[in-house]
């Protein structure tokens, strides 16, 4: 009978340890099924880009159905798994919840945001992990401006001009480069605002942004968002953020609709929940051949996964790249296991890193030199154009960039669309 292998999360781990066992699998070797709650995989480095609207949302996802041949896919969550039984829970969107039996099972369930009981916090913030949430923040920031340039309230006027990102990592840095930057770009269609008014402020508790980069590019990704207005608060907490105010550490007040917590990630809550071991910030604890400690059956990497790093000791950073190299590690193992061969160690060098910071702007590190400016920005373009699968998608992501380069950003504000039914429901109530 061929082995079951189940791979739950279609994201980076779960997609390319699927690639892996597709070229890799033998006829009537194994059976693939990969778990996913959405039919795409979101290319997460891709999501400061789709917030500015440089790249449209479908052009930077991987639409799963299409690259996962011969390997069965269901749209679902999954909810927990029996150890015993070698049975997996998943949820679907519609109808009972199914089982699926398992002779191997993948967990590559991601991250989500880590919230801090700061008052206020849950109901005012919003994250930046998702392809949802980098597009509404694009719609948002669009309709703060039209709210701004209707309004003849200067408190409203200067609320709504009010943009606050906590969190100086590079998530939180790149988010807000490229909203700024989109904001810069479009406000000569809105000849009510004046540049001078938009307030942009970047909260940060260590004492430097970029705190996983080398103090020089973090220094000079600093300069440059300062000379751009982007106001950098670091060794500053955000304290509450209740009644329309969000309150500092350093003692400002900031009237502001716009709060984005970008202050880290966490695993999926789920992880907690199956009965594997986790480390004291909540990751499965895996070994260097990325199988869940104690277990034979069980496998983990990327981001809800502690992984032993082979090159700096400790666990691996959160990053895509090592979530993609671990994921072919473990995809060669599931291969070994399958044939009754021994399993291999997971190693990788890491190679270099960059932070977008706009249109023509970024720095980073390829094979230990430092880039920045618009030499740092094409390659990290270059890069993941030829990085994302398969060639469709290559060619929408140039299109786009393309497309940008001489028209700039786009102004329309598409928030309708996530009440599509208000119209509609209005005229039933008539
Ligand atoms: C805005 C942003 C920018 C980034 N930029 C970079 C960058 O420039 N360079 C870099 O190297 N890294 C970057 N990263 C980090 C990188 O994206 C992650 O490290 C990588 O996505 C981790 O891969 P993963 O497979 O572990 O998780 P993910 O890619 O997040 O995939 C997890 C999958 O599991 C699914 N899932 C969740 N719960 C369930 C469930 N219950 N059942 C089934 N499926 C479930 C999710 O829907 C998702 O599809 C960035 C991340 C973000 C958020």
């Amino acid at each position: 009978m061929p082995h079951r292998i189940v791979i739950v999360g279609g994201g980076y781990v779960g997609l390319y340890t699927a690639l892996r066992l597709q070229k890799g699998l033998r006829q009537g070797e194994a059976e693939v099924t990969v778990v996913n709650p959405e039919n795409f995989m979101a290319y997460r480095p891709l999501l400061p880009e789709v917030a500015s609207g440089t790249l449209e949302p479908r052009h930077a996802v991987v639409p799963l159905r299409a690259v996962l041949r011969g390997t069965h896919f269901i749209c679902g969550a999954l909810t927990g798994i029996d150890s015993e039984r070698r049975v997996a829970t998943v949820q679907l969107e519609a109808g009972p919840p199914r089982e699926l039996e398992y002779d191997q099972l993948v967990l590559g369930l991601g991250a989500t945001s880590k919230l801090l009981p700061v008052p206020g916090l849950a109901e005012r913030g919003i994250g930046f992990n998702s392809l949802a949430e980098a597009a509404h923040l694009r719609d948002h920031v669009l309709g703060q401006l039209e709210i701004a340039a209707a309004t003849t309230d200067p408190e409203l006027r200067r609320c709504a001009l009010t943009f606050v990102f906590v969190g100086g990592g590079y998530t939180g840095v790149e988010a807000i480069a490229e909203l700024q930057d989109m904001a810069l770009d479009v406000l000569e269609g809105y000849p009510e605002l004046d540049r001078t008014e938009m307030r942009w402020i970047l909260v940060e508790a260590m004492d430097r942004i970029l705190g996983t980069v080398s103090e020089d590019l973090a220094d000079l990704a600093a300069t440059e968002l300062t000379a751009r207005g982007i106001d950098i608060r670091t060794g500053t907490l955000l304290e509450s953020a209740e009644n329309g105010v969000l309150q500092l550490s350093d003692g400002t007040k900031l009237a502001s609709d716009t709060l984005v917590w970008v202050a880290g990630t966490r695993p999926q809550s789920i992880v907690g929940r199956l009965g594997l071991p986790v480390d004291e910030r909540g990751r499965l604890v895996v070994d260097d051949t990325l199988r869940v400690h104690g277990r034979s059956d069980v496998w983990s990497a990327g981001d809800c996964a502690a992984v032993p790093d082979p090159e700096q000791g400790g666990t691996c950073p959160p990053t895509a790249q090592h979530a993609v190299r671990q994921a072919q590690q473990l995809g060669d193992n599931l291969l070994l296991t399958v044939r009754g061969q021994a399993v291999k160690p997971f190693r990788y060098n890491s190679r270099g890193e960059f932070v977008t910071l706009g249109k023509n702007k970024a720095v980073g590190e390829v094979l230990g030199r430092k880039v920045n400016g618009t030499l740092a920005w094409t390659l990290r373009r270059a890069y993941y154009a030829t990085q994302i699968p398969t060639w469709n998608r290559t060619v929408r992501v140039l299109g786009d960039w393309a497309v940008g380069m001489p028209f700039g950003h786009d102004v329309v504000d598409f928030g309708s669309r996530e009440q599509p039914r208000g119209a509609f429901q209005e005229a039933a109530d008539r």
